[in-house]
């Protein structure tokens, strides 16, 4: 079976050597020395002031909720993966569904302006297959509105816009290290800020509310990363450039087969240098997508409709009529894209999404 992604696992050797340093240790967690190493190598790699490693990408969202003190309403995008909705629901907030660019399919803020009320806190937005939101103008609605900006950066580690990486923009970007993304570190996430004093309550915040050695301000949860976690960090790290240089070779194998069909594909803005995280097509319609998914499963190929059902019918989350965005989760495939799938394989599912056209 080609599955839509894979995780990347790297040779057990260079593992190993790091388990042995925790032995040694028997500092399992808790801030931990390969946990601290690797906030930092995150954060020169992003070029980012800090970084907050946190358990998972989900509690990274929580914890910037908490840490920007966003509450009340929240804006955010139908297009994009559950948790960019769940997490701000489950902080208290009321959700609020604004419909994306039809380009790009980020957040508009030309559709985020007319639903700001005086409770709403926050826009959280996601640049979505690493594709960059619309920043300037979402700066200037937050601005104009006193809102926060927080960007769900899930996607977007190692993606380059305007001469900086694309997870250090907004008041704070969450990342996400889960085993399926481009870095991971089985289970993991992050925050990126600027903002000293936002770092330093997120720390706190995954550590239960903890301060100093026995004060405790306010209630905090258990977002830690474990040692093990870490040292996969430290390992796939240095890999980086390498695996995103072969996702490359496989998408332009995909573009290449694929050059002439009437296809749209969602864009990115000028500025931008991608991470090849994903390869989305938007299809002609729904009834096509299903037809692909068919003949790629007789293939042993898996097709994803990421995202599909738009994050707009949630039963918890409320939301006028997004005609981009429901068009878009239609008619979305990603086709399989990972560092190590063979470009004879890319080229197989090319020549089946051919013949399904
Ligand atoms: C993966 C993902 C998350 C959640 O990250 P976890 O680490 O799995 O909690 C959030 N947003 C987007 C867009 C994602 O793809």
């Amino acid at each position: 079976m080609i599955p839509t992604s894979k995780p990347f696992l790297p040779p057990l050797a260079d593992y190993v050597g790091y388990l042995e340093g925790i032995w040694e240790r028997t500092w399992l967690t808790n801030n931990g020395p390969l946990l601290q190493e690797l906030e930092e190598r995150v954060a020169s790699f992003l070029g980012a002031r800090h970084v907050v490693i946190t358990a998972n990408g989900t509690l990274a969202l929580q914890l910037a909720m908490r840490a920007l003190g966003a509450r009340g309403q929240v804006i955010t995008t139908p297009f994009s993966f559950i948790a960019t909705a769940s997490a701000p629901a489950w902080e208290g907030a009321e959700v609020i569904m604004a419909d994306v660019e039809a380009e790009s399919l980020t957040l508009d803020p030309a559709a985020v302006e007319p639903l700001v009320t005086p409770t709403t806190s926050a826009i959280v937005a996601t640049h979505v297959y690493g594709l960059p939101c619309d920043d300037d103008g979402l700066g200037d609605v937050a601005r104009k509105h006193g809102l926060r900006v927080i960007y769900d950066a899930a996607h977007a580690f190692g993606a380059m816009y305007r001469g900086r990486s694309l997870c250090t923009l907004g008041d704070v970007s969450i990342l996400s290290f889960h085993a399926t993304k481009l870095f991971h570190t089985v289970e993991g996430g992050a925050l990126v800020t600027d903002d000293d004093a936002v770092a330093e309550r997120a720390r706190s915040l995954r550590n239960f509310g903890q301060v100093t050695a026995e004060a405790f301000e306010e209630p905090g949860i258990n977002a830690k990363l474990s040692e093990f976690h870490a040292a996969m960090g430290l390992v796939l790290l240095p890999r980086i450039p390498e695996l995103i240089a072969r996702r490359a070779e496989v998408a332009a194998v995909y573009d290449g087969e694929l050059e002439g069909l009437a296809l749209r594909r969602p864009g990115a803005r000028t500025g931008t240098t991608l991470n090849h995280a994903y390869y989305p097509l938007l299809l002609p319609d729904e009834a096509t997508v299903l037809r692909l998914r068919e003949a790629l499963a007789m293939e042993n190929v898996q097709l994803r409709r990421y995202f599909h059902p738009s994050l707009g019918a949630l039963p918890y989350v409320r939301s006028g009529p997004l005609p981009v965005a429901d068009d878009a989760a239609r008619r979305i495939a990603c086709l399989p894209l990972y560092s190590d799938l063979d470009p004879e394989q890319a080229r197989m599912i090319a020549r089946a999404l051919r013949r399904v056209l």
